[in-house]
């Protein structure tokens, strides 16, 4: 073999191992690319969820927020949501809010007269429904508690309050309240106070029945799936509806089977004391599955409360001593384990929302014993100040555990 011919061999030696790296490489190409097209057009998609079917809005009413979100194929006008929502709240506050003084409660407060008092259909329900839970609770949920609330600096008067009222303050404002001393006659729908100076004060209960006449509303607009809340007490009903949108389905069309349905999931968050009433973040403490149109409302003392001199105290009036059922000394600094905060869920939000204050008032040891007798599903959370952070415990009522769905955290 000549130099020449042995070099070319060498070449194409070369020049054909190049070659057949070169058509291996091609093939690996090739068949890569095959894999690929395979999993684009043959593989299972994953779907993409998009949550399209759910309309939201949002506003302010009663001191507080609002917010509404509703499942409805056949009902996307936001600002029409918005307006049925809002109506609905501005009336309960003009009936019901002790913060104007023209509302339908602050003229029967200012009334000295012990007559009948005709009220609208709204007021008389509440306070009904409100005279049903005070005597189920023995009077710790009680709406005449108005002027302990004011004394406390709770009410429509924002001043600081700068010394803790005395025991004479107390005792003497006590006089007034009790709801034995308010009556109601059904054939008239008039209510009527046996002392002139009682005044009744809503706001632990009419936020919940807001949410009621809300639900109410959206149903008779052909709205059954939907969650709605009102300052932290909220109602849920049907499912949220997630419009699951793979490349079969064209773009813009719903078929059935592009839907998926999940329950409406709410969250408990743990009562730490907040610095200020809107302090996030919020942890939770639990989860609860709002299954079958269930409420769920929350008392606590973690939010709402005064600090005078060391003493801290919350807005939840204990009707029976006249004081808040939490006063603490901070200075005292004696770790302790005390109640944070109790949720309620029953079908109305009223209920819940009435039975939430009931129940803190009362704590945990009474309130259990009263919601397992009166089968009421409450979470009672405890927090445990003897550890920093403070850690939290709970106390559950027999239907709590029995019948609602839910997962700590
Ligand atoms: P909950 O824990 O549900 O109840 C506690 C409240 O109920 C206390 O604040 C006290 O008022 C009352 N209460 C305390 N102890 C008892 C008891 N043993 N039995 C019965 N009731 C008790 N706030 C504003 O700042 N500005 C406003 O314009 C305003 N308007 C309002 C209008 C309406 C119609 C209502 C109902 C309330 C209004 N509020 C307003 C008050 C505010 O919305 C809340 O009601 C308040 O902050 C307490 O909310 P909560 O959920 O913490 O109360």
């Amino acid at each position: 073999m000549t130099k020449e011919t042995k070099y070319q061999s060498k070449q194409e030696k070369t020049s054909s191992k190049s070659f057949s790296i070169f058509s291996i490489f091609r093939i690996i190409i090739i068949i890569g690319l095959l894999i690929y097209l395979g999993m684009v057009y043959w593989l299972p998609k994953k779907p993409k969820m998009e949550n399209n079917l759910m309309i939201a809005t949002n506003g302010t009413c009663m001191g507080t927020t609002w917010n509404v979100s509703i499942c409805e194929s056949s009902f996307q006008d936001e600002a029409k949501l918005f307006e049925i929502v809002q109506t609905v709240l501005d009336n309960v506050d003009a009936t019901m809010s002790t913060y104007k003084s023209d509302s339908e409660v602050s003229r029967f407060n200012r009334s000295l007269s012990t007559d009948w008092f005709p009220v609208s259909p709204l007021l008389f329900e509440v306070v009904q429904k409100s005279l049903e839970i005070s005597q189920k609770t023995n009077g710790a949920f009680d709406i005449t508690v108005g002027p302990l609330v004011n004394l406390w600096k709770f009410g429509p008067d924002k001043t600081q309050i700068s010394q803790l009222p005395t025991e004479e303050e107390i005792e003497s404002t006590r006089k007034f309240v009790g709801y034995r001393n308010l009556q109601t006659d059904s054939t008239t729908s008039a209510i009527k106070k046996t002392i002139p100076e009682l005044y009744i004060d809503l706001s632990a209960i009419a936020k919940g029945y807001a949410v009621d006449l809300v639900a109410r509303e959206l149903e008779k607009n052909n709205i059954n799936n939907y969650l709605v809340e009102v300052g932290g007490e909220t109602r849920c009903n049907g499912e949220k509806m997630l419009k699951i949108e793979s490349n079969e389905t064209e773009k813009n069309q719903t078929t059935d089977d592009s839907i998926e349905k999940r329950p409406w999931v709410l969250g408990i968050e743990k009562p730490y004391i907040k610095k200020d009433f809107d302090e996030t973040p919020i942890f939770l403490y639990r989860k609860v599955i709002m299954k079958d149109g269930l409420s769920l409302a929350t008392s606590g003392d973690y939010r709402n409360y005064r600090l005078v001199d060391s003493t801290r105290f919350s807005h939840l009036i204990d009707p029976r001593t006249g004081k808040p059922t939490i006063m603490i000394n901070e200075n005292a600094n004696v770790p302790m384990k005390r109640l944070g905060s109790v949720s309620v869920i029953l079908p109305n939000c009223l209920e819940a929302d009435a039975y939430a204050t009931a129940f803190f008032v009362l704590g945990e040891n009474e309130g259990i014993e009263l919601a397992n007798r009166l089968y009421i599903p409450v979470l009672f959370i405890i927090r445990n100040e003897q550890t920093d952070p403070p850690q939290f415990e709970e106390v559950a009522s027999d239907s709590f555990l029995n019948k609602i769905e839910s997962t700590k955290f």
